[in-house]
């Protein structure tokens, strides 16, 4: 691994020089808004953050400034959310992955802390990388890399938004910002439509696309599920599972002729 990763602390020397040992960044892509009672603003920005970090101590490859805003429209019924259209979301991250191509990088991670809604976004962003702009790119979900063992090891039957694995993952990777005394668990009437389901796992066959007046009547904290089962242990085999799936794509990536 380059001596140092994160571009933003380099000097441009520094990163030329690091840019001969690898063409592999990480973009952590993040959003505002808020999450509940017991967790802060910037959950899906500082989740991605760490988990980056921790990928480039055990691999090679340099880690981007994060993009702090998405698409949140469904959380704007809190103060502190802060949501972009998709449009200007997908031209922002696309220009700012391009920009990195004229300096040498090749590859990106889009290392995506903001569950599911921004996820057509950020694949649509993937494809016109490859295609228009000749980089390979991917799109790595956090929820997604820790599906498999998520359901195995949960406690909660529900847990989407600020409830067991955001709350588990940030005792791990940000304790000083979480206030378990604060967490409260919401339910959610069996009234859901056939083929949706609001778990963060679950079987949502006709997508994802809730308004704030629904999430407003959904959750009166903010949190949909039950975050006070969540803990560090938790947390930490989740990033954990994280961390050495991203490690080896990108162990995949920097091969020669790989
Ligand atoms: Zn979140």
């Amino acid at each position: 691994m380059p001596e140092k990763y994160a571009i933003a602390d380099l000097t441009w020397r520094e990163l030329d020089a690091a840019t001969d040992e690898t063409s592999t960044l990480l973009l952590p892509v993040g959003s505002t808004e808020q999450h509940g009672h017991h967790l802060p603003l910037g959950v899906d920005t500082h989740m991605p953050e760490a988990i980056c970090r921790r990928i480039a101590e055990r691999s090679r490859c340099l880690v981007a400034p994060a993009i702090p805003y998405g698409v949140s429209p469904h959380h704007t019924f809190k103060p502190g959310t802060v949501t972009v259209g998709s449009e200007t979301f997908r031209r922002y991250v696309r220009d700012v992955c391009v920009s990195t191509s004229e300096w040498g990088i090749e590859t990106v991670l889009l290392v995506n802390g903001h569950y599911l809604v921004q996820d057509p976004e950020l694949e649509i962003v993937v494809r016109d990388l490859r295609t228009d702009h000749g980089m390979r790119a991917f799109h790595v979900p956090l929820v997604d890399l820790f599906a498999d063992l998520a359901d195995e090891i949960r406690e909660s039957d529900l847990s989407f938004h600020a409830s067991e694995f955001e709350t588990s993952m940030m005792l791990a990777l940000c304790p000083d910002l979480v206030h378990m005394d604060r967490a409260e668990a919401t339910t959610i009437a069996e009234e859901a439509l056939p083929l949706t389901d609001y778990d963060a796992l679950g079987d949502n066959e006709v997508g994802w696309a809730l308004s704030a007046d629904e999430m407003a009547e959904l959750t009166p904290t903010g949190n949909l599920g039950d975050p006070t089962v969540a803990t560090v242990e938790t947390g930490e085999r989740l990033v954990e599972r994280v961390v050495s799936k991203a490690v080896s794509l990108v162990d995949a990536l920097e091969r020669p002729e790989g």
